[in-house]
């Protein structure tokens, strides 16, 4: 059944209430025949991004994938999402970068991130993301439930801001996530070696001690945990929770 927007109110419960235990391939195909349009996934080509990209690449290789590109990732990052693409097949990743306009407004000195980290995602991940969005009445995230915090009672299909949200890992630990990476032989991030379980900006990033928890390096000694891309909007507020792509 595709996907008719008449019925958005209360169709993620509906999909939620089908889905939430199924395989994370099987949340993939549903989403894919329900929106066979105006479905994109959302990936930061981290960590653990390879084994969503090559769930995708199985069903849809053609399935727009959404990169943000912040201006701000670690090189090693650059290199990664240009040989996983390659590596997978993937047919349509579109880099969203912030806008000349915002960056020259509020971050022309590209130090925004040492006074407001909150002001910093807005501009170059909250408003690119909301600009490559437009047109799409559904996304797919790369979230679990095992990275804690807002996480924990994370749904496997939800809505914001008009659109349909599905989680396919929601379900899935650390364990689920290396058994695949195995069994399909998906290269890692390079820096996943050097110490760093979640992967964002060079500027917020740090490597984690044995045993810290998976996003303990992210924003490290503040209190944001998240970048806001997933909280619904204020208008002229700025989000200061949010969650990972
Ligand atoms: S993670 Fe840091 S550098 Fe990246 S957009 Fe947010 S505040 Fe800016």
């Amino acid at each position: 059944m595709a996907y008719d927007p008449a019925q958005l109110p209360g169709l993620e419960a509906r999909l939620d209430a089908e889905l939430r235990r199924a395989d994370p391939e099987a949340i993939l195909a549903r989403a894919v025949e329900v929106f066979p349009q105006g479905l994109a996934l959302v990936s930061s080509f981290g960590a653990e991004s390879a084994v969503l990209l090559h769930m995708a690449a199985q069903v849809r290789p053609d399935l727009p994938i959404l990169f943000l590109d912040t201006g701000m990732l670690f090189a090693q990052t650059l290199d990664y999402r240009r040989a996983l693409t390659a590596r997978l097949g993937l047919t349509d990743v579109r880099d969203l970068r912030p806008a000349f306009a915002d960056l020259a407004t509020a971050d022309p000195r590209s130090d925004l991130w040492r006074t407001s980290t909150d002001a910093c995602c807005e501009v170059r991940k909250v408003l690119p993301l909301e600009r490559g969005l437009e047109g799409f009445g559904a996304w797919i995230t790369g979230r679990k439930r095992f990275h804690g915090g807002d996480r924990l009672s994370l749904p496997v299909v939800e809505s914001a801001e008009g659109r349909i949200k599905f989680n396919p890992l929601a379900n899935w630990d650390k364990s689920d996530l290396d058994a695949y990476m195995e069994r399909h032989a998906l290269p890692p991030h390079p820096l996943v070696e050097h110490g760093y379980p979640s992967l964002g900006c060079w500027p917020c990033t740090q490597p984690v001690e044995a045993g810290q928890d998976v996003r303990a390096g992210r924003w490290a000694g503040s209190e944001k945990t998240e970048c806001g891309i997933h909280v619904a909007r204020t208008p002229g507020a700025v989000n200061d929770l949010g969650g990972d792509i």
